[in-house]
């Protein structure tokens, strides 16, 4: 490939539209263009990224059993109302209608679609396990796409659905999806860590992602760890215990109210009566697809509103408005308490209940309660885990490991669905039995848009982008320093012409540029290795081969640059 054959639309600078490091340098190094929030084009060097990805998660697909096929895009809504999802998901689901004003979904996902194709025709347990997957863009209306293809409103993916007859062969096909996203991510050259996460509007039972740890600003999720076991979660789902449960034995005292003025957060209260944040229970109220509920948590914590969504089952929660918390309590916001609120369903978190003597609000303004006691004051109506886990934690898995977190990019996820879809949509077979059976399922994602940005947040510096060799779009640079020089230009078209015999994936900077702007264009479009053909060098019959990793020279005679590439590359 030459460069000036070709279209790589580097600019100088960063673009105002991107935030994070990843997003910055793709568009920087005319790798994508965006048309609209959350839609981009993929110009030919991300093309040739995606198609190598692609390519790698295909494999190690096929190698799994699974089977390659292609679903429409455009779905008929019935589907999606069968399945309930057609409320459920809400305004993410992109919805369109057509010429007759029969609503349509643009597939962000495939469950229905993939369980109505097979319903009828897969009859037999003979038939099963069975493994369906595609590779095609989806569709989401997220509330807030952001940070280039991270988040994106059509966006490419892998998705793969499992059908078996018990949850024994599941188990079996679910754990050859995990073992085959693995091998898949690290031929892309990432690691990935495997977290338990929440199931969210997909349902099912349980559900994993694959996390790519990055200490950068495009680590949108929060990784919660152990230090002793195996155990790893996401925010969402990441329970802890204390690390040291303070047995709070004190003895009830009398309930008082007493006057806070113009105290009303945490800190304010706290402060006012000189008590620890551990000694306050916040009541925080929210509307749950419009009934309003209050959920308590203890001061110094931060709910997971995730959490408390899926304890209610409930599509929509939020915040309640303030003439609604004026209403219900009868105060101004801040001053919201347990004790005396009516008609309003009380949910603890699982710390509340082990609390004594501690402070609220008095449904009052200006006031507080004091030596507050559950049971005698107040009545709880659910008591479930919906605060966020912190940092210094105890494991709740070992009882014995210390919680630490990190922050990761998701680049697949894997749901055990159980029977949701297969049941809603009357999908069954004939077991061995002779009896009639929903099939068991599973669903799998990988983010192929997601998966290439993710290694450019992972692996880049102050230059540009370093792409793991395994899906850079090329593998070698040959960069001769001035084109109008005719050795330069013989030597440097020597080698590619040979390259490309070898099949040596190959970009030559042809174009009549000054070095400078040439080198600064290589390192920033990141390609394995780079060949300088000029200089001092040159002259000693020889070429540089720089390693864009750890920016190392080799020294090495024009004949053998071809061999020393795919010796390096091989390990890059
Ligand atoms: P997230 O929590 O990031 O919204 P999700 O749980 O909605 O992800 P899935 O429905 O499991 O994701 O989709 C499978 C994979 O598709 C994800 O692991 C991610 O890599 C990718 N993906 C999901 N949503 C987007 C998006 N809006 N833009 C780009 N990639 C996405
Ligand atoms: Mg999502």
């Amino acid at each position: 490939m030459k460069w000036s054959e070709t279209y790589i639309p580097t600019l100088r600078d960063d673009p105002a539209e991107a935030e994070i490091v990843s997003h910055k340098l793709l568009v920087r190094a005319g790798y994508i263009r965006k048309l609209a929030a959350g839609v981009y084009n993929y110009l030919p060097l991300m093309q040739r990224v995606l198609t190598k990805i692609s390519n790698i998660v295909r494999e190690e697909m096929n190698a799994s059993g699974a089977l390659e096929i292609l679903m429409p895009v455009l779905h008929p809504a019935e589907l999606w109302q069968q399945s309930g999802r057609w409320q459920a998901i809400g305004k993410e689901l992109m919805r369109a209608k057509d010429r007759h004003e029969r609503n349509l979904v643009l597939g962000g996902t495939h469950e229905e679609v993939v369980t109505n194709l097979i319903k009828g025709e897969v009859r037999s347990y003979r038939q099963l396990p069975l493994n369906l997957y595609q590779i095609q863009n989806k569709f989401r209306d997220e509330i807030r796409p952001r940070f280039g293809l991270m988040r994106g409103r059509e966006f490419i993916m892998k998705d793969a659905y499992t059908f078996d007859r018990n949850e024994e062969s599941f188990k079996i096909s679910y754990q050859k999806m995990v073992d085959a996203y693995s091998k898949a991510f690290t031929r892309c050259g990432l690691e990935t860590k495997i977290v338990e996460s929440d199931t969210g509007a997909m349902g099912g039972k349980a559900a994993h992602e694959f996390m790519v740890i990055v200490d950068t600003e495009g680590g949108e999720n929060i990784i919660f760890y152990c230090d002793k076991c195996e155990y790893a979660a996401n925010l969402d789902k990441a329970v802890s215990m204390e690390p040291d449960p303070a047995k709070d034995d004190d003895e009830p005292k009398s309930l008082q109210k007493v006057a806070t003025p113009d105290a009303k957060t945490v800190e304010e209260v706290t402060a006012f009566l000189n008590v620890p944040a551990k000694k306050l229970v916040k009541t925080l109220l929210y509307k749950a697809d419009g009934e309003v509920v209050a959920a308590m948590i203890r001061g110094d914590r931060q709910i997971n509103e995730i959490k408390l969504k899926n304890f209610l089952k409930c599509v929509d929660l939020e915040m309640a408005d303030a003439p609604t918390v004026e209403k219900i309590t009868g105060a101004a916001v801040g001053f919201a308490g347990p004790v005396g609120l009516k008609n309003v369903k009380m949910i603890a978190d699982e710390e509340v209940p082990r609390m004594k003597n501690f402070v609220t609000g008095a449904n009052q303004d200006d006031y507080h309660f004091i030596n507050v006691n559950v049971g005698r004051d107040l009545k709880i109506d659910h008591v479930t885990d919906i605060r966020n886990a912190q940092a210094g934690e105890r494991c709740p898995r070992c009882e014995k490991g210390v919680l630490h977190t990190t922050t990761g990019i998701e680049v697949g996820n894997t749901f055990m669905l159980g029977t949701k879809y297969s049941e809603s949509l009357g999908a069954n077979f004939i077991d061995e039995d002779g009896k009639e059976k929903p099939f068991i399922m599973g669903s799998y994602g990988i983010g192929i848009t997601r998966t290439a940005q993710a290694a450019v947040e992972k692996f880049h510096d102050e230059a540009g982008i370093i792409w793991p060799a395994s899906i850079a779009p090329l593998g070698v640079e040959i960069l001769p320093v001035n084109v109008n020089d005719d050795k330069q230009r013989e030597v440097a078209f020597q080698i590619y012409q040979k390259m490309k015999e070898k099949k040596v994936e190959v970009l030559i900077d042809d174009r009549n540029e000054r070095a400078g702007v040439k080198f600064n264009d290589a390192d920033l479009i990141g390609l394995p290795l780079r060949i300088n053909v000029g200089g001092k060098s040159l002259k000693d019959d020889k070429v540089e081969i720089v390693i864009r990793r750890t920016k190392e020279v080799i020294l090495t005679r024009p004949e053998e640059a071809l061999e020393r590439c795919t010796g390096l590359l091989a390990h890059l």
